[in-house]
């Protein structure tokens, strides 16, 4: 008989909440802290940016948060996604490990982003926003704002790092294709942007002074929100689809993850995969190792700080207790963009204080070698950040196999790298070099 290899739940077997993890850490998350006052924030400074329904969202501690019947109809466009067996990989690598990933570049746009960019506009909606501002680096998040304000109808304003907007054009089409108007960060749309133009024309930008462009342009433009791909708690709980799902899956396939993987630039699609495990964990005794993987040229968890800090590089956030390398921190630029953020979710943050999770991480050439073995054993060129996920993989199985012991690895595709092909040429014709950070 013949492997089964792929994992399917029907459409009426989406989740109907989304989970909170909130409602289950044995020990509370730190506050947000006013950057002014250093107490705790208070509703009013997070609604001059985000609407009341989402920031309800934010602050509640309610284990199972029903999703709307509209949000739903629109997952219903990719989701469920699935749950495959990687058995070609497992056999080039001659492991007796059993490697699962669960695919979210089967969305619109091409990675797990969706998930919270689509509840995200239809909260911001039915509050009576007109248009949406954010930022992007390499453009997922952009692209996947773009997607959802065009079904919900909203206005789409988007800062895109200038390294990124120069040489990847693609994604920025895509957000134009999408309707959305996108500015290189720094801009001179903003103050902010005008000033470090002012100081530095060259400036290649980065996250922290393009979440400091949007929110700058959300204060000042009436109807405006303000939108975040990671890094937030109704971000992760956004995300927590994919666990779910994953949960079921594994139990049409008969089997119990030992180790659960899944890469972290802010955190969400890592916490969106685990965070269902983590609860199963303190809740029923489970030991499963879950294993967060980040570049080593921005190795928030592995190399950071636990402290409070700014989400920002203009200092205008709120300040979160999280791992983090600094608010100045001027990450290298690698091509996997989507890692590039000197912070880490608190909730990703608090999990790995309490010994829930660990992390490792990855230099950028060992990533690349992993992604084109992957891609040649199981097809899918997966995006560079996922691939961060797939080098620990890897390195899980090899482990498995000098053991002569089976495990069960579990990870997140968390999306797909056709839109990233100019990186893999950078690799493949060897100009690809690790930059910053060290093992
Ligand atoms: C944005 C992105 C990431 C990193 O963001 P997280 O919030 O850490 O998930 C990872 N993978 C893909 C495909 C992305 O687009």
């Amino acid at each position: 008989m013949s492997q089964q290899i792929q994992f399917l739940l029907r459409a009426g077997e989406m989740p109907t909440h989304w989970y909170n993890l909130l409602a289950d850490f044995p020990e509370p998350l730190p506050p947000p802290l006013h950057p002014g006052t250093r107490e705790p924030v208070t509703p009013d400074l997070m609604l001059a940016l985000f609407p009341e329904n989402l920031v309800g969202q934010e602050m509640s501690a309610e284990r199972m948060i029903e999703i709307p019947q509209e949000v739903r109809d629109v997952y219903a466009l990719y989701r469920p996604t699935p749950l495959l067996r990687a058995v070609r990989l497992e056999k080039a690598l001659q492991t007796p490990a059993h490697v699962y990933y669960k695919y979210e570049g089967v969305s619109p746009a091409g990675s797990h982003k969706p998930n919270t960019a689509i509840p995200q506009a239809y909260y911001n909606k039915v509050a009576g926003t007109k248009r949406l501002a954010s930022e992007t680096g390499a453009g997922q998040w952009g692209s996947s704002l773009a997607f959802a304000c065009s079904v919900f109808g909203l206005e789409c304003n988007v800062y895109m790092v200038k390294v990124s907007f120069d040489q990847k054009p693609y994604r920025k089409l895509l957000m134009q294709t999408y309707g959305a108007t996108v500015h290189a960060s720094p801009s001179n749309q903003t103050e902010f942007g005008r000033k470090v133009l002012a100081a530095n024309p060259d400036s290649a930008g980065s996250l922290g002074i393009a979440i400091s462009e949007a929110i700058e342009d959300t204060v000042k433009h009436p109807g405006t929100k303000y939108s975040l791909g990671s890094v937030l708690n109704h971000v992760c709980l956004h995300q927590s689809v994919i666990g779910q799902e994953t949960i079921r899956q594994m139990e049409m396939a008969g089997e119990e993850p030992d180790v659960i993987l899944g890469c972290a630039g802010g955190g969400s699609n890592f916490a969106g995969l685990v965070f269902p495990f983590v609860q199963r964990k303190i809740r029923e005794g489970k030991k499963y190792r879950i294993v967060a993987v980040e570049p080593t040229s921005c190795p928030s968890l592995t190399k950071g700080e636990l402290r409070y800090d700014f989400g920002d590089t203009a200092e205008t956030t709120p300040l979160m207790m999280m791992y983090t390398l600094g608010h100045l921190f001027m990450p290298p630029s690698i091509h996997a963009g989507g890692l590039r953020y000197h912070g880490m979710a608190p909730m990703v943050s608090h999990c790995k204080k309490l010994g829930l999770i660990e992390a490792v991480a990855y230099p950028q050439l060992k990533v690349f070698e992993s992604a084109v073995m992957f891609a040649r054993s199981e097809g899918i060129v997966p995006a560079p950040e996922s691939a961060h996920a797939i080098a620990a993989v890897i390195d899980e199985a090899i482990q498995c196999r000098e053991e002569g012991r089976k495990r069960v690895i579990v990870f997140n595709l968390s999306g797909n790298g056709l839109l990233d092909l100019a990186a893999y040429d950078t690799y493949l014709s060897g100009r690809m070099q690790d930059v910053g950070g060290s093992d």
